[in-house]
């Protein structure tokens, strides 16, 4: 299973961006969408996990992706980069344009199987991420958090942080640690990722 997912991801390419709901591709399928407050290292993060430098651009202007970005790992297959955000220089409409958009999307897509939370492993859990976990929550949609960054922290502190998020969470999703910068973590991202969207060849 590691191998077909990691081929899948290796090959992922990019396939459109979204900006308004009526340009979304056809409903079929499965796609996982990847969540993040700006800044929170979630392009690293699907880089890492792509084994792929530029699949995702990592941001220099936090803040400025506001559209669905998606990647195809394999026939009728997608991860979804959803536009992070999480700072107060956001304007006002901009942000109701967001929050529409996502709302939108979270409540009428069919082809959404799961949602990954992206969350600097120093400030985990913010307000945004408990409102992405919400609409992921109100669908009945698996989720999963990656604390990133985790290199940033000791290993004791890591394991104390997982273990705090995996208690403040509950059933509402799983975690795990995560790092682009030191390689930790991408097989196990790869393999929760792999099994929601039924890649072919995962069981
Ligand atoms: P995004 O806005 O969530 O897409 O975040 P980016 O992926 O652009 O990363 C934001 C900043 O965090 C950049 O300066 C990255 O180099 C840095 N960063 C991302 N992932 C890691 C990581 O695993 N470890 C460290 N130390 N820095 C990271």
């Amino acid at each position: 299973m590691g191998r077909m997912s990691l081929a899948a991801f290796r090959t992922a390419s990019y396939l459109k961006s979204v900006h308004h709901l009526r340009d979304l591709p056809p409903d079929s399928g499965r796609e996982v969408a990847i969540a993040g407050r700006s800044n929170a290292g979630k392009s690293s993060a699907i880089n890492a996990m792509a084994e792929q430098g530029r699949l995702a651009r990592t941001s220099r202007t936090p803040g400025r992706t506001q559209q669905l970005v998606f990647f195809r790992l394999a026939e009728d297959r997608h991860l979804v980069d959803l536009p992070g955000y999480g700072y107060a220089k956001v304007p006002e409409a901009l942000r109701q344009h967001w929050q529409h958009l996502i709302e939108e999307y979270f409540r009428s897509r069919q082809a959404l199987a799961g949602l990954v939370v992206v969350m600097d492993i120093r400030h985990p859990l913010r307000e945004f991420d408990a409102g992405m976990l919400a609409y992921a929550r109100a669908r009945g949609l698996p989720a999963h958090v990656l604390l990133t960054k985790a290199d940033k922290l000791s290993r004791s502190q890591q394991l104390a942080t997982l273990a705090r998020v995996r208690r403040e969470l509950g059933e509402q999703a799983s975690a795990q640690l995560f790092s682009a910068q030191a390689r930790q973590g991408a097989e196990e991202a790869r393999a929760v990722i792999a099994r929601w969207l039924e890649l072919p060849g995962v069981q």
